[in-house]
């Protein structure tokens, strides 16, 4: 095998493998050949843990992705035609015998003008500073003595935007400091790791997240009575009636507990923490928004002085109702208080919800004591959404199920 893929597979798989630092098919590593002509970068439709010798990657000559980023009319297309050109251009970048349609990293560009080895990735510990109202000064606070001072990267729409916009930061910051930066932090999207070799890439990322993690808390679980199989079964009910009533449609419910999950809702503002709209592109895109908080506020006794069900199909069938009305996407994660997390979906689906909810979990709760939660905002939302593949990706001839934002 060539030896610039087989680092890219081995880096891939090492850190695709850890849901701390990326969940679901998010995510994106590249590697460049030693005489730069040519960039190895993931695939859409392959999660990076399984990417291989046959799957999951693509070749580029760098000087045709080089030359989209720089093509000044490419920036004057409205958003929709923009970024379907700049897919196809990238295909037609590709250099390789690759046969399967799968088509290189929307987020190519992000890799393009960096050095060797890239690692995009979006790990929790670095997220509960991006998305923390005060994240920026946080991070300056704990890199202050690096050499190499991280690059911070204002949240800009994902795709060819944020490839330009990257773009001019990094040869900014290389005429003050006289070289590339090596960690990048991207606003309410992740991490952007860049070194001249795989190891030191990784070394890189494991001290970037060990000083990430070292002002931050996980909340404990303390000693939580699990759920009985009588409850669970209560919520997945109600909460597959409401969803039904509010959508038309029938999911299959999956329901998830573990200490994360219960150390979450314990906290005392959890149900504030989850109040905040999608954090990052990815916890919109998997999983509509943040999860829906069910229950659990003050327990309602009926008439007869039985305590209700905090699980009330009608009341949560009328939340979905108005997500839709106001042309959002429907909750698919509802963290009923005590019980656990459902999942709204296909069961293939969910566990990769779960991971997203869970990865969430922890961001609110750090970027919370951090100084307040910041979440997209409306036209940043509008902007994934219309940019998902529901409408864009499924116009693409290779049309493909996976994200890598
Ligand atoms: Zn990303």
């Amino acid at each position: 095998m060539d030896k610039t893929l087989s680092q890219l597979i081995r880096i891939s798989n090492i850190v695709g493998k850890d849901p701390s630092l990326i969940q679901g098919g998010g995510g994106n590593t590249s590697v460049k050949t030693k005489d730069g002509k040519y960039m190895y970068i993931k695939a859409s439709g392959t999660a990076l843990r399984d990417m291989n010798e046959q799957n999951g990657w693509r070749r580029l000559r760098l000087d045709s992705v080089l030359s989209i980023i720089k093509d000044k009319s490419i920036a004057q297309l409205d958003t929709y035609t923009r970024e379907a050109e700049v897919v196809n251009r990238l295909l037609l970048a590709c250099d390789d015998e690759v046969t399967s349609s799968a088509r290189p990293s929307v987020e190519t560009h992000l890799h393009a003008f960096l050095d060797k080895c890239v690692l995009h990735l979006h790990p929790a510990a670095v997220l509960a500073y991006a998305c923390a109202k005060n994240g920026q000064t946080e991070l300056e606070k704990l890199f202050k003595n690096e050499k190499l001072q991280p690059l911070w990267v204002p949240y800009t729409d994902p795709g060819f935007m944020l490839g330009k916009r990257i773009m001019k930061l990094v040869s900014n910051y290389q005429n003050h400091f006289g070289k590339k930066p090596a960690t990048l932090f991207l606003q309410k999207h992740g991490l952007l790791i860049s070194a001249n070799s795989p190891d030191v890439a990784l070394q890189l990322l494991r001290r970037v997240i060990k000083r990430c993690i070292s002002k931050l808390r996980q909340p404990r679980a303390g000693k939580t009575k699990p759920p009985t199989q009588q409850a669970i079964a209560r919520a997945k009910l109600c909460i597959h009636r409401a969803f039904f009533e509010a959508t038309g449609q029938y999911a299959t419910i999956s329901h998830f507990y573990n200490d994360a999950i219960a150390a979450f809702w314990r906290q005392r503002d959890a149900r504030k923490m989850l109040l905040p709209a999608a954090l990052t592109p990815d916890e919109l895109l998997y999983a509509n928004g943040p999860a829906m908080w069910v229950g659990g506020a003050k327990r309602k006794k009926s008439r007869l002085g039985t305590p209700v069900d905090d699980c009330d199909s009608k009341e949560i069938a009328g939340r979905l109702a108005s997500q839709i009305k106001k042309a959002k996407k429907p909750s698919v994660a509802f963290l009923v208080k005590g019980v656990g997390l459902f999942v709204a979906g296909k069961e293939k689906i969910a566990p990769t919800i779960r991971e997203v909810v869970e990865s969430s979990f922890f961001i609110r709760t750090n970027a919370f004591r951090l100084g307040g939660i910041l979440s997209l905002n409306k036209e940043e939302q509008e902007f994934v959404n219309q940019w998902e593949p529901d409408a864009f990706r499924k116009k693409l001839a290779n049309g493909s199920s996976e994200d890598e934002l």
